[in-house]
């Protein structure tokens, strides 16, 4: 823990969804290399930060700024670039409709711009084609949660990792992805007399593995095969929890036949997951054995063409043994980005509404639209972020706004999004650096206020909502995103509904959104901020650390939900869903390895931000391929050679790192390095575009190379 600077601003961290509190510095001119220290007061990190969060205020240099609006690559005013934005808005929407414009935004964004762009797109421009980088990240825990619990909701929070006697992993490289959680279960493990029993489940041995008493080096996409022999197991064993069953869940004995079919016995689930039996009965014991048992999981789990299917067959083991919300034993989801839970609350992806209110539902559709008052309310979802660049490509989409994010480094199938962009009449691009890969596609690219500049909240992985504070005047001519997206929404003729003067302002709308469950007639639901709604500003800028629902102001927020048994299904029943096998896609004799891509420690995203730290340049300098030492020497391949890595979408030259680390038959890539930094490392370029049926989240985890 570093010390507090004398004089310090309480913010959040720009980056992972542990979302932890950062102390910085007040200043009123822009300053270099600003010391950041961790909020000790923060419930999410007590002061704890990780290399990227400590390292914030190294990245805070006016070199590589987005500084002034530019059109055409000319410098513009802001005036100029707003007349000639909303001019092609409108010429498109007067030519090919409303449908014909899109918008992909990003989990960096803060609530209050999200807010506003969803209400600018899916009441006033009238298309629902706005979804975010965050399908990319979290949308197959969204449907789980929904197919099981009737609503998104994580049920836990933080401590319950650090209260459970038994601990589970799933597609988490926590370490690494999520450093200070993984710090605070390292440490509650040395505080304990009896540490909890730690299993990580993943293709790829991880520095997780570090405080593993089992590790399962599962075959990559088999996990719901492994929880559903869970359940079987369960079942057999006497382990299930009936009174629980009975009062607070349906279609146990559906998903249990289901589970018979792909997983009758620890001999079948050992060989489809590539598992000894042994340590397949090993982890099936220690989850029954306490009752105290967390499952967390990331996007080995959520970036699957199966994700949604894993999500349910992990939460199915929970419901039957009643360990939902309950202290140190819950399901729970590990959020990727810092702000993916706030844009799901105000229905920043193309399939929901605001306030988690819903499209298949049309009071809920009325309400949002009475509401806003909204002249062109959309009345069915718009396209998910694969589909919405392929109409870009079809030319179905002819104007493109794309805020705070790099979809030609980080898509699938990356080289034919540049091309889809490189020909789409209108793309608009905001964002606080330049140049992006995604920037160089753009005919109007707009400055965006960066951390450090912009105010507004964010929601952590827990539903803990934390206000991100300015503590530096913008770089250049740089705009807060939910101030330029208000812009446009006032020069299209809707004044009233963008008047906003402030982040608060529009925070309190959110809230009162939220709130409309204070109206009898409207049905129950779990997001519900009202306690907020009459924030003043100065409440709002005093706005601690809170989690949500919080209904009324007395109300100190909801650490834990569902603890009662009762969920947001119809019934009020949790859902068990039946899990099938699913056939992803398999090594063939041309692609005969599978590559698996990811993060790495000290970067963050497209390396944007994180690349202007020279120390978290240290880590890992280049980009890289692991391969087992039996593939490298079927190939010939040194340690260090450079190694061309090929799927039949794109090629990538990276730098072998040969490690048993990762099994025989599988290869791993790290997603950061962009053609900015490195004109070969782009490994989304070869990553193919499968995505989830559900979800429609796309598979970056097994592209056959
Ligand atoms: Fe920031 Fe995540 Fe590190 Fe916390 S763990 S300091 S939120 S990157």
């Amino acid at each position: 823990m570093t010390e507090c600077p004398p004089q310090s601003i309480q913010t959040t961290c720009a980056y992972c969804g542990v979302g932890c509190g950062v102390r910085a510095p007040v200043a009123k001119e822009a300053e270099q290399l600003i010391a950041v220290a961790g909020d000790e007061t923060h419930p999410a990190n007590y002061g704890r930060l990780c290399s990227k969060g400590s390292a914030l205020g190294e990245t805070l240099i006016d070199e590589g700024r987005l500084l002034y609006p530019q059109i055409n690559g000319y410098r513009s005013s802001w005036d100029q670039a707003l007349d000639e934005l909303v001019k092609r808005l409108k010429q498109t929407i007067e030519e090919y409709g409303p449908e014909s414009v899109a918008l992909y935004g990003s989990g960096q964004l803060l609530t209050e711009d999200y807010y506003v762009a969803n209400k600018l797109m899916k009441g006033f421009i009238g298309s629902a084609n706005i979804d975010t980088n965050s399908r990319l990240c979290m949308a197959s825990t969204v449907a789980g949660h929904k197919r099981a619990f009737g609503t998104d909701t994580v049920p836990g929070c933080y401590e319950d990792l650090e209260l459970a006697d038994c601990l589970i992993l799933v597609g988490s490289n926590t370490a690494w992805c999520h450093p200070v959680l993984f710090q605070r279960i390292r440490a509650s493990q040395e505080r304990r007399v009896k540490p909890a029993k730690v299993v990580v489940i993943d293709p790829r041995r991880t520095d997780s593995c570090d405080i593993a008493d089992l590790f399962l080096p599962i075959r990559p996409g088999t996990d719901s095969i492994l929880f559903n022999g869970l359940l079987v197991w369960l079942a057999l064993h006497g382990k299930v929890d009936d009174a629980y069953l009975e009062q607070s869940t349906q279609g146990f004995a559906d998903a249990l036949d289901k589970a018979y079919e792909t997983s009758p016995d620890i001999g079948t689930v050992a060989e489809k997951c590539g598992l000894s039996e042994v340590d397949v009965e090993c982890f099936y014991r220690m989850f029954a054995d306490h009752e105290k048992t967390v499952t967390a999981w990331s996007q080995g789990v959520n970036q699957s063409s199966a994700g949604t299917d894993k999500v349910n067959a992990i939460i199915n083991c929970h419901l039957a043994t009643g360990r939902v919300g309950l202290p140190g034993s819950t399901p729970f989801s590990l959020t990727g980005q810092p702000n993916a839970m706030g844009g799901r609350e105000v229905g920043g992806l193309a399939n929901q509404l605001a306030a988690h209110l819903e499209f298949h539902r049309p009071d809920d559709i009325e309400r949002v639209s009475r509401f806003w008052q909204a002249p062109n309310m959309v009345q069915q979802p718009g396209l998910t972020a694969v589909d919405l660049l392929r109409a870009v490509e079809s030319g179905e989409i002819r104007f493109i706004w794309i805020m705070g994010t790099n979809p030609v480094v980080s898509m699938p199938d990356a080289d034919r999004v540049k091309a889809a962009l490189q020909i789409c009449p209108t793309v608009v691009v905001s964002d606080c650096i330049a140049p992006t890969d995604t920037g160089q596609c753009a005919d109007i690219l707009l400055p965006a206020a960066g951390w450090s500049e912009k105010d507004g909240t964010v929601t952590n992985s827990e539903r803990r909502i934390s206000r991100q504070r300015r503590f530096r005047p913008p770089t250049g001519e740089a705009r807060a995103d939910w101030a330029i997206l208000s812009e446009v929404g006032r020069r299209l003729g809707h004044a009233e509904a963008f008047a906003y003067q402030c982040p608060a302002d529009v925070f309190r709308e959110h809230a009162r959104l939220s709130a409309l469950d204070n109206d009898p007639e409207a049905r129950p639901r779990d997001f519900h901020i009202g306690g907020l709604a009459e924030l003043s500003d100065q409440e709002y800028d005093q706005l601690q650390p809170v989690q949500w629902p919080l209904r009324s102001r007395t109300d100190n927020g909801t650490q834990r939900m569902f603890a009662d048994g009762k969920f947001y299904t119809p019934s009020g029943k949790a859902q068990f869903v039946p899990i099938q096998e699913t056939i992803s896609a398999q090594a063939t004799e041309a692609y005969p390895l599978l590559l698996n891509t990811g993060r790495i420690r000290d970067q963050w995203h497209t390396m944007t931000r994180t690349a202007l730290a020279p120390r978290l340049n240290r880590h890992k300098d280049e980009p890289f391929l692991e391969l087992n030492p039996a593939d490298a020497a079927s190939r010939g391949i040194n340690d260090k050679a450079l190694v061309t890595v090929r799927s039949s979408y794109g090629q990538s030259v990276l730098r072998a790192t040969i490690t048993d680390q990762v099994q025989p038959g599988q290869v791993f890539a790290p997603m950061h390095w962009t053609a900015q930094n490195s004109q070969t490392g782009r490994i989304c370029s070869v990553a193919h575009p499968e995505v989830d049926p559900y979800s429609l989240q796309p598979d970056l985890k097994r592209t056959p190379v």
